[in-house]
């Protein structure tokens, strides 16, 4: 049996080799290595593929979510209300921009942030609302928008993990998973569902103002060559990151659909099990699966997780430490404070691989070693 990964991209490369090394030469051979065609090639494709009117392609998703404070004019001591429960980029930006993280709660079928509890956390100063929607699934946006309309705030999706997915709104229209806050913002981070071959990343929005004030901010608040009307940021994805997202972009809905397939199967496989609760899918929304991630009852988490790497399975924990008990933002915030659904989550949680290459046999391998520890 090949190894198991917790994400494949070596067998995932070796697969598009040919198309990659190509356009790879293509732009060694160019020199173009910084704005070349294929940049503006790829955010019109993502752009499409979205729905969207604007992509702006940047560094990382780090850098996005900073630009898209940037943008909106976010000032110091503007507070801005987000999920615990996330990867520290999220909060960290928000940290950085001397702009105040409000963390909130999650619901815990979904993992997302909870909209009562957005609801409540809001004072005259919240400017902002960051849902992320994790694992590849998304928050609840309807409820998110009506509170945002109701409190005139700005919505920035954490789109990093949930890239491809739809999601249909209570009117019935279907949108993709990024596209329904003011600014979204996503990773190209190798192992994200839309990944490079190093860093990039991407804000998307369909209000053309805005769209020119991200441009602006993502390269040294430029307006006209060598005249800078803003304090901003130098933040690129570079051609052959682009290259590569041109070919995965045409791949992504069948990379969605064999995410989805693994995750069909270890639904099966843990259907009805009393220690486990598998991944809950809102029926109004493509779970991407960029995680696919168990709550365990009942059973200890970590031993699992050791039982499972002597059987040379590796699993993780996202994310071990909630943004609410990180020391990097004492001082800054409610830093002790109990947040129960993501206190508690935070111990049982535990993610099995998942990815675009897996075996039948290495799946098989991988809900065994699980059941047996349970069983
Ligand atoms: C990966 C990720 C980011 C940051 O992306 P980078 O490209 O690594 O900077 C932000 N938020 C979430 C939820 C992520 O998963």
């Amino acid at each position: 049996m090949v190894p198991i990964q917790m994400v494949d991209l070596k067998r995932q490369y070796n697969k598009i080799k040919p198309q990659v090394d190509a356009a790879m030469l293509e732009v060694l051979e160019s020199a173009a290595f910084i704005n070349g065609g294929p940049v503006q090639q790829f955010s019109q494709e993502l752009g499409d593929y979205l729905g969207t009117r604007h992509v702006i392609p940047c560094a990382n998703g780090t850098d996005a979510l900073q630009i898209a404070m940037m943008a909106l004019g976010l000032q110091p001591g503007d507070e801005v209300i987000t999920p615990s429960f996330t990867f520290i980029a999220t909060a960290e930006v928000i940290a950085l921009l001397q702009l105040k993280p409000v963390f909130v709660d999650i619901d815990p079928k979904t993992y997302c942030i909870d909209p009562q509890a957005i609801e409540k956390a809001i004072t005259p100063k919240t400017k902002a609302i960051v849902p992320v929607h994790l694992y590849g699934h998304c928050s609840d946006m309807d409820s998110i928008m009506d509170i945002a309309n109701k409190y005139g705030l700005y919505v920035i999706e954490d789109n990093a993990q949930a890239i491809g997915s739809n999601y249909t709104l209570k009117n019935g229209v279907t949108k993709k998973a990024g596209t329904f806050g003011h600014i979204g913002c996503t990773s190209f981070f190798p192992s994200k569902n839309l990944g490079c071959y190093g860093d990039g990343g991407a804000l998307f929005t369909d209000n053309d103002e805005l769209a020119a004030k991200i441009r602006m901010v993502a390269n040294h608040g430029q307006s006209q060559r060598y005249y800078h009307d803003v304090v901003g940021v130098n933040s690129r994805l570079d051609t052959l990151q682009a290259v590569v997202l041109r070919i995965k972009l045409q791949l992504l809905d069948q990379y969605i659909a064999a995410r989805r397939e693994v995750a069909a199967a270890y639904d099966a496989a843990f259907a009805g099990n009393p220690h486990v609760i598998t991944p809950y899918q809102a029926p109004n929304q493509l779970h991407v699966f960029h995680q696919y991630t168990l709550q365990l009852e009942g059973k200890d988490r970590n031993g699992l997780q050791a039982f499972l790497a002597d059987k040379k399975v590796p699993a993780m924990i996202y994310y071990p430490v909630p943004g609410h008990r990180q020391k990097m933002f004492d001082g800054m915030t409610e830093t002790n404070q109990h947040l129960p659904v993501t206190d508690t989550l935070t111990t049982k949680v535990i993610s099995l691989p998942i990815h675009t290459e897996m075996d039948p046999d290495q799946l098989k391998h991988i809900i065994e070693s699980v059941q047996s520890f349970l069983n």
